[in-house]
């Protein structure tokens, strides 16, 4: 608020313009109310004591006008000064109420009363909290003591009594129970208004919420639209590189080397993206399944060794003896990608020296056991006042930091995004130049079932040999790539362009597997399979299939199962993604 207005201005409008909001304006309201009435009844009484000549009266009503005539010029010149005005109308208030009582009245009569009721709401309406229930006892309590004292005759005061005749004070009543009125009044009249100014703010809040889930829910159908459209061709981009490379010459190679570095690279910077835009709108739910512990950790290294060896660092992955055979209930895509992240930064921001993935089981109680997992590097470390900021999304610790390592920042969010759906939190150590160590404990529930068989099985790429399997699919880049990858592992295939065509050869000849497309023209691969699911010869009806989609809506996996298919690939696929799930429906056959 402006801190004082023109020394000429008599105007309390003026004063109230500069005030937005409606309880202080309520407050210059009571205050002006106040002074006003209390020059008013003082103005009353003065005929009267210069009649009777009351000295005593007489000096204290002069004292009173002057005080409340400098009072109202002040408020109107420096309206910043409400507060201690309103400390020293109390505070008159209080010395009004005592000098009645011991001094000029000496009794409690009506208008003390008045007073003391005047004051106890003044001083909370004006100021509020520990101060105004302070003001309130000193205007209470002397009355309180007046009382008990006179019932004991402690009271002995020698003035004389000043009373001023009824007439005058009941003016002064009246005047009082005005003043009362409209200080409440006002002070209502502010409260009402800003209720309906907080009920119009809510309203506005819950349109603005309303509309930003708008937002979310179209940024989200962006993202997996524009994903599903870069998906599909980063698909044959991927798959004929890793074809080429069988194929071609020692020149070639290394570019082959640097086209599907490149294509994997974007691909998991879109599959980032998403992942943290899903995670943002809650959408990321745990799959619960069997996952052998140390094969997974075994897994995972040996996905990371090429890249450690490439900058001839040691990997190492260091488990207790008490976990091989550790069976355990969680999602090993997720747990996956939380350990992938952390070993692929601190292999990306290491350049000698080793790291290190250890994993030891810290308690078993009953049929859950806490693991205690930890992926330190000797790295370049993370400086100290970088290490909250750096799991913020697209942060990274420094701004050199995406010129000289890549990245965009959103491995660490996702990270911590995912552990906290696993109800866990990441700890992280480290020192500018001296590598880095995080770490976080995982409590999951331990599984009885023996599944080792299943896990043990070789991965042979003539596995699949002697396989028939019908691709159904309308982009013909994706269908070259399908053939030329599964004629690698042998496996003989048939091609129809829709779902229709698939329903057509079905009719035809048996199938062991069927790789369907979702969307095409003539009929989509849900459709298709609910028909092929309703078909007579039962072996026919029973064909495994697999949905190939680059389609990363949330509903996918439900709708999947819902039409009968057995499991789905996402596009781009890695060829050993499309081996291993072939693999596993080979071997229930
Ligand atoms: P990105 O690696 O894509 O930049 P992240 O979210 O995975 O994104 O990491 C954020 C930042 O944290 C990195 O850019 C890097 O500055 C820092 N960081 C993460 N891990 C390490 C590590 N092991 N050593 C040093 N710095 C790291």
């Amino acid at each position: 608020m402006k801190e004082q207005l023109s020394i000429f201005n008599f105007s309390l409008k003026k004063v109230l313009d500069l005030e937005p909001d409606s309880f202080k304006k309520a407050r210059y309201q009571i205050v002006f109310t106040i002074l006003t009435f209390s020059l008013l009844k003082a103005f009353i009484v003065l005929p009267y004591v210069i009649k009777y000549e009351q000295h005593l009266q007489l000096a204290r009503l002069i004292f009173i006008i002057v005080s409340l005539l400098v009072l109202t010029k002040i408020i109107l010149y420096k309206p910043a000064s409400l507060l201690a005005i309103s400390h020293i109308m109390l505070v008159m208030s209080l010395a009004t109420i005592w000098s009645n009582l011991f001094a000029y009245v000496q009794a409690i009569n009506i208008f003390t009363i008045q007073l003391i009721f005047l004051t106890t709401l003044v001083s909370y309406y004006l100021i509020g909290g520990v101060q105004a229930a302070c003001y309130s006892a000193m205007a209470i309590l002397p009355a309180v003591y007046y009382l008990i004292a006179r019932h004991a005759g402690f009271v002995h005061i020698n003035m004389p009594s000043e009373e001023v005749d009824s007439e005058v004070s009941d003016a002064v009543v009246i005047l009082n129970f005005a003043s009362f009125l409209l200080i409440h009044y006002l002070y209502y009249r502010a409260f009402r208004k800003n209720l309906m100014e907080k009920e119009a703010l809510n309203l506005q809040l819950q349109n603005n919420v309303v509309e930003l889930n708008a937002l979310a829910e179209s940024r989200s159908l962006f993202l997996s639209t524009m994903s599903h459209e870069l998906r599909t061709p980063l698909n044959g981009v991927i798959g004929m590189a890793y074809l080429l490379k069988d194929s071609a010459l020692e020149e070639q190679k290394d570019k082959l080397n640097i086209l599907e570095f490149s294509a994997n690279n974007l691909l998991s910077v879109i599959n980032d993206v998403l992942d943290y835009n899903k995670s943002e709108l809650g959408k990321i739910e745990l799959e619960a399944v069997p996952v052998s512990l140390p094969e997974l950790l075994k897994k995972i290294h040996s996905g990371l060794e090429l890249k450690a060896s490439e900058k001839h660092l040691d990997l190492v992955l260091e488990t207790d003896e008490s976990l091989e055979n550790i069976w355990v209930i969680t999602d090993p895509t997720r747990l996956t990608q939380i350990i992938y992240n952390l070993a692929g930064n601190a292999i990306k921001f290491t350049d000698e020296g080793m790291v290190k993935i250890k994993v030891t089981l810290r308690e078993l109680l009953g049929d859950r056991a806490t693991f205690h997992f930890c992926i330190s590097d000797t790295g370049i470390g993370i400086a100290e006042e970088r290490q909250q900021a750096i799991f913020d999304p697209f942060t990274q610790a420094s701004s050199d930091t995406t010129r000289k390592y890549g990245g965009t920042g959103l491995g660490l969010a996702i990270v911590k995004r995912l552990l906290s759906l696993f109800d866990s939190a990441i700890e992280l150590e480290s020192h500018s130049g001296k590598g880095s160590v995080f770490k976080f404990h995982l409590t999951l529930p331990l599984c009885q079932t023996q599944m080792k068989a299943v896990a043990e099985q070789k991965a042979d790429t003539t596995y699949l040999k002697g396989l028939k399997l019908l691709i159904v699919e309308d982009n013909r880049i994706n269908v070259l790539l399908l053939q030329k990858l599964l004629s690698k592992w042998e496996v003989e295939t048939v091609i129809a362009w829709n779902g229709q065509e698939a329903i057509d050869q079905l009719q035809l000849q048996y199938f062991d597997c069927i790789l369907m497309d979702i969307h095409m023209p003539v009929m989509d691969g849900y459709t298709a399979t609910s028909s092929i699911r309703n078909l007579a010869d039962q072996m026919k009806a029973n064909v495994p299939i697999i949905a190939i989609t680059a389609s990363v809506s949330d509903q996918l996996y439900a709708k999947i199962k819902m039409v009968g298919m057995q499991d789905y690939v996402h596009k781009p696929f890695q060829p050993k993604q499309l081996f291993d799930k072939l693999k596993l429906i080979h071997e229930v056959m």
